[in-house]
């Protein structure tokens, strides 16, 4: 059997902001991910549910499931909105080869999930909805923190305000000095909890790049 690894011990819901990848990634590549047009996303999109061990490490590609599209047909429209590939290139798998964006994280970390989450569709439903219980989004936008190409805010400011709400500490990861993504972590039952008080790739100042929509006559560039 490959790939058997102990039991993780919590959860990270690892949330990707659009307007800091949109800024490298700009091609609409493919039917449910877009960083052009209308239905570019304007808030947190989900990055992965995620296993991980209180060490800082994490297990991965944990059993042989291949993903499958008709399991989570049903949950479509969800996925497509709030969980889009904002990155052209297909994802690399631990089963399939080259796949979707899903099929890579369901492969990768959803099948280290075991016991908590058994199955494909579980993944998927468990993770939509913890993301559905925790606007991020919102929470940053009321304590003031809007999306701009201008200001720059204090990341304990930005720290503060999740944890107000959240009443746990997020991991926020950064690209330069731009937030990328936002973790929030859980234990096994979803209660909230702290993330590891590691690593931060942020500056004391960070900003919340908003999404800028290119121009149909301007050239596409894709340098991820
Ligand atoms: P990066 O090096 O860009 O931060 O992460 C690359 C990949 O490593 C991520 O897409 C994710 O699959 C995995 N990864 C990075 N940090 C973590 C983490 O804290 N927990 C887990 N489970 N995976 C991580
Ligand atoms: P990770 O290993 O960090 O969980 O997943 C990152 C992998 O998924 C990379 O291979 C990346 O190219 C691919 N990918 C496809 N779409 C996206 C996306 O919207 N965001 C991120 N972070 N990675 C994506």
């Amino acid at each position: 059997v490959e790939g058997v690894q102990r039991e993780f011990d919590y959860f990270a819901l690892s949330l990707q902001w659009p307007g800091t990848i949109c800024h490298r990634t700009r091609h609409c590549c493919s039917s449910n991910g877009c960083c052009r047009g209308s239905n570019s996303p304007t808030e947190f999109t989900i990055h992965g549910l995620w296993p991980d061990y209180n060490d800082g490490t994490w297990p991965s590609c944990c059993f042989r499931s291949q993903f499958d599209v008709k399991e989570i047909s049903t949950l479509m429209d969800a996925l497509e909105k709030y969980w889009p590939s904002l990155y052209c290139s297909k994802s690399s798998t631990c089963f399939s080869g080259k796949g979707l964006f899903w099929a890579h994280e369901w492969e990768k970390h959803g099948t280290c999930s075991f016991p908590v989450i058994r199955d494909e569709y579980s993944y998927f439903l468990t993770t939509l909805n913890v993301y559905f219980k925790y606007n991020v989004t919102k929470i940053l936008n009321e304590a003031g923190y809007v999306p701009s190409n201008s200001e720059r805010y204090p990341l304990g400011g930005i720290v503060s305000a999740i944890e107000n709400s959240f009443r746990a500490t997020p991991e926020v990861v950064c690209s330069k000095d731009s937030v990328e993504e936002i973790r929030l972590c859980f234990y096994k039952d979803f209660k909230p909890r702290n993330c590891l008080a590691s690593k931060t790739s942020c500056p004391k100042y960070v900003s919340l790049p908003a999404y800028v929509a290119l121009g149909s006559n301007e050239s596409e560039t894709d340098i991820e």
